[in-house]
């Protein structure tokens, strides 16, 4: 049994912290096509937020480039995939 195995670790999109994998919701933006939930296995391309509504609050308003996708994100989009991710994570389920 190993005590110290490497936790990848992802940055928040929302809160800007940085956080384990497991503690995240995954989300991505397909070429062509607008923020959804789940990573892109093609692309590895996606973004991370907290299952935090503080966060997802962060993340609709926040501005500027969003780095991990490498591209910008127009509000209305970024507030479709927070409603998405309150319909499809509820407390129990973890991605
Ligand atoms: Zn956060």
């Amino acid at each position: 049994m190993r005590l110290l195995e490497h936790v990848p670790l992802r940055t928040c999109l929302g809160c800007g912290k940085r956080a384990t994998k497991g503690t995240l919701i995954r989300f991505t933006r397909p070429a062509g096509g607008t923020l959804q939930l789940g990573l892109d296995a093609a692309t590895g391309r996606g973004g991370y937020i907290h299952r935090d509504q503080a966060c997802w609050r962060q993340f609709a308003t926040r501005k500027g480039l969003l780095r991990s996708l490498r591209c910008n994100v127009d509000r209305p989009e970024r507030v479709a995939l927070i409603e998405q991710i309150t319909q499809n994570e509820p407390v129990a389920s973890l991605g």
